[in-house]
This record gives structure tokens, sequence and C-alpha cells, in this order.
């Protein structure tokens, strides 16, 4: 690495809603900022979830200094033990995003040998040449920043993911004096975050929530169930408030939730009265209308507490007619068919469903386009590079970018894997890394790549044809006639046609091959059905000598 280089490393997050990764160079030392996963697309069968690829990072681990985490959401905090696992240094976070990456750390056996260490919003470290200054930033989970990292190539912003909120539940905004003190010092780049750049206007505030709830609860006549993020604390601490007033109790149900909540209380970020809060069990022999029941699976996940309760799964409790179901959330991108599904079958099952834009019961924790030009204003950079976003967010706030008089050779949209170099207070794109995907499934990390996803969708779309040939040993002639099974290729009716004359194209196939038979037949019977019914199967030929 040659000296008085400031590069910037984006791994994840740049032309992407999530799994947010970056790092940040100068001489020989390295800052990572964020470890974040993102959740499999519809059409990634069998993802659990995706982390980035940090292949990059792994010649350097030598130079790596320290992983600091802006806040506790899964984005940003969910590949913190792949990475830990290869690059194990100290992890800054504030006590909530702290607490929250202990319980993951926990499950990958790998909190005792982490290296934990705790900051306050306002607070200034120093790690070799970099002065990282922490600041408040509002979001929808508490305990959220931003962080300014002084280089002796100069001043970077990072805005992490904000909004600013001047009425937020936990009391506590944006910290605007900071973004203008940093402005005073002169900031060289400002990194902002994208998600919202399409929505004009600003963010409302966390506020107009209440209102939304108060309405809710007071017309409901039996169980009210709010279904939001299990990071979402805030919404929680908001439900409890609206249950509070129509005189009922609150009960947490699942894991995540119920964990969440304890650790949150528990460092000071939840307010709730302890006679409010009743263990499940004794909600569900409470009468109906004097419970609310806080819960997970606001995105449809089909195995989450709501998810079940929509196809009548849960095993505590079932869903009845009575019951209002709220969802305090908004489908993240790509789950849209999920959660509308969803919302039809608990309709379905006779609940009374809340969900926006029926009434304004969530709100985004993300600045939209006046808060993003109102942060360029606070911030006044010299050169502005958008993160955290689709391409078309990270060039729609590029645009607004330029509207606010940022000229646009100051500004560099570049997606995963572009390093961004500063020589002399000038920017220049250097080179290329891999930033791609590393899918992990049950089996493992990085086990399934494209060709395999490829696959499944082959195999979910248009299903299965195995043959199996039975060959002399010794001449190599066809025993008997060649056996096809399909499984999700066909209907019934139609398939004894098909596959006869899939036999009779094998056994005409056979005359005079040579080189690889199953490799060739595998693609001459995939062609022939092609042919014969439009489809695509995932054909699959054996052969058994005998
Ligand atoms: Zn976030
Ligand atoms: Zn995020």
């Amino acid at each position: 690495m040659s000296e008085k280089v400031l590069r910037i490393v984006p791994l994840g997050g740049l032309g992407e809603i999530g799994k947010n990764m970056m790092s940040i160079e100068y001489g020989n030392n390295i800052l990572i900022v964020d470890t974040g996963i993102m959740f499999p697309e519809n059409d990634m069968l069998g993802i659990d979830y995706i982390i980035p690829d940090f292949q990059y990072l792994l010649d350097k681990r030598d130079l790596i200094r320290a992983i600091i985490v802006t806040h506790g959401h899964e984005d940003h905090t969910g590949a913190i033990s792949h990475v830990l696992q290869q690059i194990n240094v100290p992890i800054y976070a504030t006590p909530l995003t702290r607490g929250l990456l202990e319980v993951k750390l926990a499950r990958g056996r790998l909190l005792h040998s982490a290296q934990l260490n705790t900051i306050q919003a306002g607070e200034t470290l120093r790690i070799g040449p970099f002065t990282v200054e922490f600041f408040h930033v509002c979001h929808s989970i508490p305990d959220g920043v931003g962080l300014g990292i002084t280089t002796p190539a100069g001043l970077i912003v990072h805005s992490g993911d904000y909004k600013f909120d001047h009425t937020p539940v936990d009391n506590w905004p944006t910290d605007y004096a900071k973004l203008g003190e940093f402005a005073g010092r002169g900031v060289l780049a400002l990194l902002a975050d994208s998600t919202n750049a399409d929505k004009p206007g600003w963010t409302p505030s966390e506020r107009v929530i209440d209102a939304a709830f108060d309405a809710a609860f007071q017309g409901a006549p039996g169980r009210i169930i709010v279904a939001t993020f299990a990071s979402l604390i805030s919404r929680m601490e908001q439900a409890a408030r609206a249950a509070q007033k129509v005189q009922r109790k609150m009960a947490f149900v699942g894991t995540s939730m119920t964990e969440n909540a304890r650790m949150a209380r528990k460092l000071g970020y939840l307010d709730l009265p302890d006679d409010l809060i009743v263990p499940l069990d004794q909600a569900l022999r409470m009468p109906d209308s004097k419970i609310v029941l806080m819960s997970t699976g606001s995105q449809g996940e089909p195995s989450s507490i709501l998810g079940r309760l929509s196809t009548g799964q849960n095993r505590q409790f079932d869903l009845q007619s009575g019951d209002t179901v709220i969802l305090s959330s908004h489908p993240i991108p790509g789950n849209e068919e999920t959660v509308y599904r969803t919302i039809n079958r608990l309709f379905k099952r006779g609940a009374n469903v809340i969900y926006e834009p029926i009434a304004p019961v969530h709100v985004s924790g993300h600045a939209s386009q006046e808060e993003m030009k109102l942060l360029m204003h606070l911030v006044k950079p010299k050169f502005f590079i958008p993160i955290h976003g689709e391409l078309r967010h990270l060039k729609q706030h590029a645009s607004l970018a330029q509207e606010v008089g940022i000229p646009s050779e100051n500004i560099a949209v570049v997606e995963n894997g572009q390093m961004i170099e500063f020589h002399d207070g000038e920017l220049a794109l250097g080179e290329r890394v891999p930033g791609g995907y590393v899918f992990v499934d049950g089996s493992g990390v990085g086990d399934v790549d494209h060709r395999v996803m490829r696959e499944r969708e082959m195999l979910s779309r248009d299903g299965v044809v195995l043959v199996n040939l039975m060959l002399d040993r010794q001449t190599g002639y066809l025993l008997g006639d060649p056996e096809v099974i399909s499984r999700g290729f066909i209907y019934e009716q139609d398939a004894g046609e098909v596959l006869a004359a899939t036999v009779m194209h094998i056994i005409n196939s056979l005359e005079g091959h040579n080189g690889n038979l199953q490799k060739e037949l595998e693609q001459s019977v995939k062609t022939f059905l092609y042919n014969e019914t439009g489809r695509r199967p995932y054909v699959f030929v054996t052969l058994t000598h005998a």
C-alpha cells in the first residue's frame, strides 16, 4: 500500500439494500465499518442469507485495526461471526449495538474470543492514523451512530443509517451540532445513506405512529397482536404506551423479540413499567380485551409467529375472530408478495388486519430527500459518495447532491468492489476488487454458487426428469428400455406420451454414439423435451452396468 493515499473500499451495500460493509484504509492501517447480511430474494431458493465477499481483506489481515459497527440492524451486524472467524480484531459499538452483537456471537460460540469495546455517541477514539468521532443519529433502532473519521488525508463523514426526527420516541435527536462542527473543520468526503433517495419530502417522525396505535387499540374488540421487527425497540415502547392507555397488559412472543426486549430494558433503552409486562402464558389466560401481544413476523416469514398464525400452525395459541393484527413495518423490497399473502391469510382466519397504507402504523427509519439535502448543507463536503442503496437510489442521491451545488465531478457513484482513492485532496477511482455475494445456507458458507442457484431455479420452475440406462458391462449395449421418471415437469395425462417419446429418442440417440454418454444424453434429452413441451426440466442421467 503506497503512503499518503486514503482508500475507501465498499464491500457491500453499494448497489443493493443490505450486507453493508466498508474498508477504510490509510498507509498500513485498515478500519472495517459494519459487517452486515442481506436476506435472499424470492428466486434465491434455499438460501438463508447472504454475506459480503470479504476475500480481499484476508490478504491484508495484519493491517486491520478494528471493526466499527454503526447500529444493531442485521444489514450492519449479521455477518459479524463470519468476519470474526477470519479477522479477530477489536470491535467498537455503542451499548445496545454491542448487546445485540453479543447475542449473535454467543450463538456462534465466539463471545469468549471476541474483543468487544463499548463506545458512546459523542466519544472520540484514536485507532492508528484514524481519529474516529461517534455522533448520534436517529434511526429505527436506538443508539445508532454516524462516524467522523479524521485521517491524514482529510475528514470523512459516514452517516450510518439516519433520519432527522425532531421528536423521536427516545427523545434523542440526531447530533446536528456535531455535523455543523465537522463542516467548520472542512470535510473531504461525505458518505451518506441513500435508502430513501427516491422519496420526496421528509420522513415523518416516529410520533405519528402514536395516534394510529391509539385509534387501532381503542377500536379493537379482542386481542391485539402487534407484529414488527425484533430490533424495533422504539415500536415496543409505543405499543406499550398505547396498551397502558386502554388498560391492557403486554406480552412478548418469540425468542428474538423477548431477548431483545429484555436486553434493551436492562441497558435502559426500553422504558416499560414492570406491572405492564406479563409472561405469555399468563396473558393467554386473561380476557381477550385485556392483552396486547408483541410478535415478529411482519415480513410474512413462514417460520415466524405471524407466519405460523396465518396458517394455523402456531403452537402456543391460534388466531381467533375478533383478533386485531397490526403490521408495524414495511415489506422489505422483494418481500411484498409474501407479506400480502400473509395478510390475506390472516383476514381469512377471521382477524382484522391493520397495515400501511390503511393506517400510518409504520414510518421509515431512513432520511427522505429533504433530509438528505439538509445533511449535505450541514456537512458541506468537497466530495460526495452515496452509500446504502440500489444503483437507482445511489443515482437519485447523486442528483440531489448536484441540486444542492456539489459539482458532478465531485460525486462518485460506485458499486461494491470499486475502490475510491484520495490523493492530495483529489478523488480518483482505484482498482476493482471482488464485491459479490457469498451465499449461506443450511449446509454452510459459500458452498452454493450462482450455478447451484440456477439449478435450483430450474428445478423449481420446470421440474426434473430422471433417466436410468441399464447397460451390458461387456458390450455396452442397452439392456431393456431406458427408465424415465419425471417430477414436477408435466401433467399426468400428458406424461405417458411425452415420456414414451423420450424413451424412443434415447434409444435412437444411443446408436453410433461416442464420447461421454451421460453428458451427451442429458443435453440431447433436454433439447428434445424443450422442443416437445417448451419447458426446460432438470435432466439427470444415470448409467447402471450389469
Ligand atoms: Zn438500519
Ligand atoms: Zn441499513
